[in-house]
């Protein structure tokens, strides 16, 4: 079994503890710069991006993560985590440091406050059978991804028509809703996939 982390400096930590077992993984809680070195793959899970980014710096950890992911570690982030994984951030805090990666602009907050949670049932590239049932809690979503980037999910119908909230490039993905809320485990085990090849 692949040893993935899960950047545990706040968020839902827990569910994806489970999800990722359940995954066909062995999660590993990281929250120090020895912890990382071990593991194949990391995911950064949802919560506050403004306070990942803190912590991250606070827990020395925003270099090794940079240099991990730069290196080719497979890595997944999940709302705040994909906001974490862009290169580029629109209404951030002006101290938010991602660790970056992804040629992706992210859009935080994205969906706005009439519907900034809601769920949508959203077929994504690659996963076989019934849509995915994404959950979005005040979500970001991709506005725009460069040529390396693969598009796996957008919203259909709505305001929010046709934007992208979930998309791969190479050994990154990212998915603007929280698969750990649904027993739905397609998205942890894509990302456990990825964890296998790269290794
Ligand atoms: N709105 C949060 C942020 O900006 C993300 C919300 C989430 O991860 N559920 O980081």
């Amino acid at each position: 079994r692949p040893s993935v982390g899960i950047l545990a400096l706040q968020g839902d930590v827990r569910e994806h503890v489970s999800a990722l077992a359940a995954a066909g993984a062995d999660p590993v809680p990281v929250r120090r710069a020895s912890e990382l070195d071990g593991v194949d793959g990391l995911l950064i899970p949802g919560g506050e991006s403004t306070t990942i980014s803190r912590l991250a710096r606070i827990f020395d950890l925003t270099d090794p993560i940079r240099k991990r992911i730069a290196a080719g570690m497979p890595a997944y982030g999940s709302c705040a985590g994909m906001i974490m994984l862009a290169n580029t951030v629109l209404d951030g805090r002006p101290d938010h440091e991602g660790f970056g990666g992804m040629d992706v602009v992210v859009r935080r907050n994205a969906f706005g406050r009439q519907v900034d949670s809601f769920s949508a049932d959203v077929p994504v590239v690659g996963l076989e059978g019934e849509p995915v049932h994404a959950v979005f809690i005040r979500a970001p979503w991709v506005e725009s991804a460069g040529a390396d980037v693969r598009v796996l999910a957008r919203i259909s119908g709505g305001p929010a028509d046709g934007r992208i909230v979930a998309a791969r490039q190479g050994a990154l993905l990212a998915t603007s809703f929280h698969p750990e809320l649904t027993g739905d485990r397609r998205i942890h085990a894509l990302f456990v996939e990825m964890v296998r090849e790269q290794q």
